[in-house]
Parts: C-alpha cells; structure tokens; sequence
C-alpha cells in the first residue's frame, strides 16, 4: 500500500566558485561529464570501498602560520582538508568540499564523519605502535636482567 521508495541518488548541483589564478581549487577544470562518470562510479561501490574512496581522495595537511600580524590571531595551525577528484584520464584536479561533496551526492557530514574516523584510527594506531614500544622495551629490560642473574649463577657455579 505504502509504496515509499527511498529518493534515487542524484548527481547535486556544481559549487558557483569559479577558479582563479589565486585560489588552488581547480573546480570549474571538473567539467559536467567529468563529475557523471566519478557520481557512477563511486555509486557502483559498495559500503566500505565508498569509505575508502573517501580517504584517498581527501588528503589532510596542516596549515601553515599566517603571515598576515592582524590575521595572525585567528589563524592557528590548523589541519586542513584538500579535496581532490579524478578526470577519466587519472589528473587529479583540487576542488572545494561542495563540488567534492555534490558530485559523489553525499552530505558534507558524511565526510566530515568519515575523516574524523580516519583521524582516530591512525591516532589508536600511532598509540598502539608506541605501547607495543614499551612492552618491546620492557621485555628486553627483563631479558637484560634474566642474562645477567644467570652468568651470576654460572660465576658461583664456577667458584
Ligand atoms: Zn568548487
């Protein structure tokens, strides 16, 4: 009776940044064809190769120290995403986080999800390496000890 079919995902509109010589986004070199075929491939993918897709196409840099005294006060260092999409023949051409967000036609919470994710993971993974430091330093502590207890233990066989 109820025949409510989810909405059918659909290319969003492009951002209305057009690129200058200042900016480094490159959003209007992503042409209409270029972002159809990014849309159907990405929509081809499943779940997890959706999120991986993600990652790779975002990459994360910290942002460097303004220059600029008056601005100096509001911009700290920052991390800061760039956002990149591929033409059919592999360039990669920087774009801002709408058009990113529009032509694969996911919500911008979506990613920012997804990069915070990412974020914690290589975190956890940062802080498991340096515990597995420890233990690895522990266990060569107890083995410096065991060495030395037991060339005593020969020394007093020996006398
Ligand atoms: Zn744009």
């Amino acid at each position: 009776m109820y025949n409510i079919e989810k909405p059918q995902k659909a290319i969003q509109d492009r951002c209305k940044y057009v690129s200058n010589e200042k900016s480094k986004l490159r959003c209007s070199q992503f042409t209409e064809d270029d972002r159809k075929s990014v849309f159907k491939q990405f929509w081809k993918m499943s779940w997890s190769e959706k999120q991986v897709f993600i990652t790779t196409q975002v990459e994360s840099k910290h942002t460097e120290r303004s220059r600029n005294r008056r601005k100096e006060e509001t911009s700290r260092r920052t991390c800061i995403y760039i956002f990149s999409l591929k033409k059919a023949d592999r360039t990669k051409i920087r774009v801002c986080k709408t058009l990113f967000a529009n032509t694969l036609a996911i919500k911008q919470w979506t990613i920012n999800n997804r990069l915070k994710q990412n974020l914690n993971i290589s975190q956890q993974e940062k802080k498991k390496k340096e515990d597995q430091t420890d233990i690895e330093n522990n266990q060569t502590e107890i083995n410096k000890k065991k060495s030395r207890e037991l060339r005593r233990n020969r020394l007093k066989e020996f006398f």
